[in-house]
């Protein structure tokens, strides 16, 4: 019996590291010999005992990257040794959603390290459907933020008329500096980024915002007069998704234009609907991404349109999985992406 490394979240602010048979891939199924994990902030509710969806104990990761080292009977499509992504939207294939593509918005939606196993461990089997290959010349470091490039991916396809558009993105977590990124490659004419934190904005500007602002010492309202004349934005991100943001956003958004709501508001939200109404805003919402979102985001960087290099801040290796979300408690201000490295040898 051959055995390998499983992390679990036995509790919030507790992980072990198992040991655990090695499993076999079913008949649609491969093998993947885990590379790399990425931590988003989704993981760290989880190790704070705030998500509202996860039970423990959890076994997370689901932004990864790995190679195939075994292909289930029925499983023909790739080859031993082909370097992947996975797919982690777990859904039912048969509610009005699935029925219509929008598998994303699956009833009984499951997410791989929330409300089912995660890839944190040496090796993974899954279906054969949900991986999607990596070029050969990406990283493993790569390949684990197609995951959340996807979501921004899917946020910018959510605005039909991004090219030639003036963006305004509220946050420059890892999401809203993707975003930037993607929406520049979709065509904006212009995007403008805020945040609270000058080092999150100079990271914005480092990987392509045309220009950056800091909403703590100046108003929203006048950023957006400032950067695009008197027709501000045609579409406003919140990427940050808190009270203040989303009412910046609705107060000071030219009448008739759109706000997307990209990030999740931890707690119900006190917003000035009527000011929405009243300038006949388009509130529109976007959740997660599908398989397409997954091969426009290779695509992008294999093209150099989105640089994902600049947004790693660390390392860690499995048996230090805990010390990364320490480091993260402990940098927030200074913190993008924190990679798990599962198999630091390549
Ligand atoms: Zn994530
Ligand atoms: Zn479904």
């Amino acid at each position: 019996m051959k055995m390998m490394r499983q992390e679990v979240m036995t509790a919030p602010g507790e992980i072990v590291i198992r040991q655990v048979e090695i499993p076999e891939p079913g008949p649609d199924q491969v093998l993947v010999r885990i590379k790399r994990i990425g931590i988003c902030g989704s993981d760290v509710h989880v190790y704070h005992g705030t998500h509202p969806y996860t039970k423990y104990p959890v076994t997370q990761g689901h932004e990864v990257s790995g190679e195939i080292v075994k292909c289930g009977q029925y499983a023909g499509k790739y080859k031993i040794g082909q370097k992947v992504t996975i797919e982690p939207q777990v859904f039912c294939g048969h509610c009005y959603p699935c029925l219509h593509g929008h598998y994303n918005l699956c009833e009984e939606l499951k997410v791989m390290g929330f409300q089912t196993v995660g890839t944190a461990s040496d090796y993974f089997a899954v279906d054969e459907s949900k991986v999607t290959p990596l070029p050969d010349d990406f990283s493993y470091d790569e390949g684990a933020m197609i995951e959340p490039l996807a979501v921004t991916v899917h946020a910018a396809g959510r605005f039909p008329e991004m090219k030639g558009a003036n963006v305004a993105i509220l946050g420059c977590g890892p999401i809203g500096i993707l975003l930037t990124q993607v929406c520049r490659a979709c065509g904006a004419k212009k995007v403008v980024s805020t945040d609270i934190s000058e080092f999150r904005m100079a990271l914005a500007k480092q990987v392509g915002a045309d220009a950056v602002a800091n909403t703590q010492k100046e108003d929203f309202g006048d950023i957006l007069l400032r950067e695009f004349g008197p027709d501000k934005a045609d579409v406003i991100y919140d990427c940050a998704g808190n009270d203040v943001t989303m009412n910046a956003a609705i107060q000071n958004a030219r009448k008739g234009s759109t706000i997307i709501l990209v990030a999740v508001f931890a707690k119900m939200a006190n917003v000035d609907l009527a000011k929405l109404n009243d300038s006949e805003l388009d509130l529109n919402t976007t959740m997660m991404y599908r398989h397409e979102d997954y091969v426009k985001a290779i695509q992008l960087v294999q093209e150099g349109k989105v640089q994902l290099k600049p947004l790693i801040t660390k390392h860690f290796d499995m048996e230090h999985y805990l010390d990364a979300y320490k480091y993260i408690d402990d940098n927030r201000e200074k913190t993008m992406k924190v990679i798990i490295d599962i198999d630091p040898e390549d």
